[in-house]
């Protein structure tokens, strides 16, 4: 009987198990999974929700919704496997799922149906699930592989699913790393990504809570990296919102290389600086009596004013009359360029995924079998390619997981 031996069970080895299980019902498909239940990532993806994939996903998104230092390989695999079938795979498991925007969830917006689906099947398909082993080595075994946990398991193909290191609460906890460094593969640098910012000397500090639109631009050693535009919100030690989980990879990787890693933020990004300096004039005119306080109170937050003030040096209480038209597109200047300088990210424990990872180069994307060990296959976030915001990361899970569960056992054929 043939073995596939698949270590994790997060979305990528699920659902390397149930397409390996569907496509070879003699094989003897088994996962491995440390934690005592599998998926437990899976239920607190999109807040519960789940938001499994996104209607963009096909030819050529790849270099604006995926980072890697492949995208070619990534690209490869996305061509096979898009949204088309990540949503046949799950209508195939009895998931009626909507859309908002781009973004798929499912209908019942709760992750839970999701991961209870995808247990259905794998019981429904016979698949073996030992929760509570810890992978810690595997040994090339003659034509096979021995797999070394608690006790000893052999597979003829496995399948490495052992995620990166982000939220490792939720399981994967980075031991997947040296799994495939034992294969001769090579990892490119490991770092938190879709994570909040921590600020140096944070100038916002106090205006903790605030929620605003904002254009938020990344800048590694002074050069725009990366820049995206949504919902900022400021926390006491520094930046969050999907603007800011969205360029975070490359501060991320900026500090990692000990560069300066810097980001602007514009807090009117639908005005240019000369129509900003236009609007502060038409309200402050005529309204001369008044402070330049008062005045901002209809354009921003409250407790954002006294500190756009400061980064401008201007006392809140100035009354507008003394402002000179060169001082008020000094405050508009400020309003679009404030430079926070950080000082690290809020670590892997708080990031939802990781970027780098095992380099695509060394693994077949049309099977994701390992180009420097066969009969090893690699899956899901353990390898070198991290999504934006949008159902990117679940989707590159589900993708690489069906290609190399389906792979793995056609090779016996
Ligand atoms: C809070 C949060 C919200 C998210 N929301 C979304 C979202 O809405 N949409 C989206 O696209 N992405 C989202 N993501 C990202 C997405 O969940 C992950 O990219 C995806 O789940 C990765 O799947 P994976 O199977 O590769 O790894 P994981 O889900 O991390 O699974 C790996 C599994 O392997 C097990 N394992 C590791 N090492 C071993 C070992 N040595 N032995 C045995 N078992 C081992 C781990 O315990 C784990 O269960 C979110 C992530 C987080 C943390």
């Amino acid at each position: 009987m043939r073995r596939i031996g698949i270590i994790g069970g997060g979305a990528a080895g699920i659902a390397a198990a149930v397409t390996a299980a569907r496509n070879d019902r003699q094989a003897k498909v088994f996962i491995l999974e440390q934690k005592d239940r599998i998926g437990r990532k899976i239920l607190a993806t999109g807040n519960g929700r789940c938001n499994l994939t996104n209607c963009q996903i096909g030819s050529s998104c790849v270099e604006s919704c995926y980072r890697g230092e492949n995208l070619a390989a990534v690209d490869e695999v996305l061509r096979q496997f898009g949204y088309k079938e990540t949503w046949r795979f799950f209508e195939s498991l009895g998931l009626v799922m909507k859309t908002r925007g781009d973004y798929v969830y499912p209908r019942s917006d709760q992750a839970a149906s999701v991961l209870e689906l995808l247990n259905l099947e794998l019981k429904r398909l016979g698949a073996e699930v030992h929760c509570g082993v810890h992978v810690q080595s595997v040994i090339r075994e003659g034509k096979a592989f021995g797999i070394r946990a608690e006790r000893s398991f052999h597979a003829d193909r496995v399948i490495l699913a052992c995620g990166g290191k982000a939220a490792s609460a939720l399981g994967s906890d980075g031991s997947g790393y040296p799994l495939a460094k034992t294969f001769g593969h090579s990892i490119a640098p490991v770092v938190p990504a879709l994570v909040q910012l921590r600020v140096k000397a944070h100038p916002f500090a106090k205006a903790s809570g605030v929620r605003t639109d904002a254009r938020v631009t990344a800048l590694i050693d002074g050069v725009p990296a990366a820049e995206d535009t949504g919902e900022l919100q400021i926390t006491a030690y520094g930046i969050s919102g999907i603007p800011v989980f969205q360029i975070s990879r490359h501060i991320a990787l900026g500090l990692y290389q000990k560069k300066r890693a810097e980001v602007e933020l514009d807090l009117l990004p639908e005005y240019t600086e000369e129509e900003l300096t236009g609007l502060l004039a038409k309200i402050t005119a005529n309204r001369t009596e008044l402070t330049i306080g008062e005045c901002l109170a209809g354009i921003f937050n409250q407790k954002l004013i006294p500190r756009i003030l400061e980064q401008a040096k201007v006392r809140i209480q100035t009354r507008v009359s003394e402002l000179s038209r060169h001082k008020l597109k000094d405050i508009a200047d400020r309003c679009k360029k404030i430079r926070l300088t950080i000082q690290d990210t809020n670590g892997f424990e708080n990031a939802q995924v990781c970027a780098g990872g095992v380099r695509m180069d060394e693994v077949d994307p049309r099977t994701m079998e390992s180009r420097k060990r066969k009969g090893i296959y690699l899956a899901g976030e353990l390898l070198d390619a991290d999504g934006i915001c949008g159902g990117y990361n679940l989707h590159w899970a589900w993708a690489t997981g069906c290609i190399a569960g389906k792979a793995a056992v056609k090779d016996f054929r």
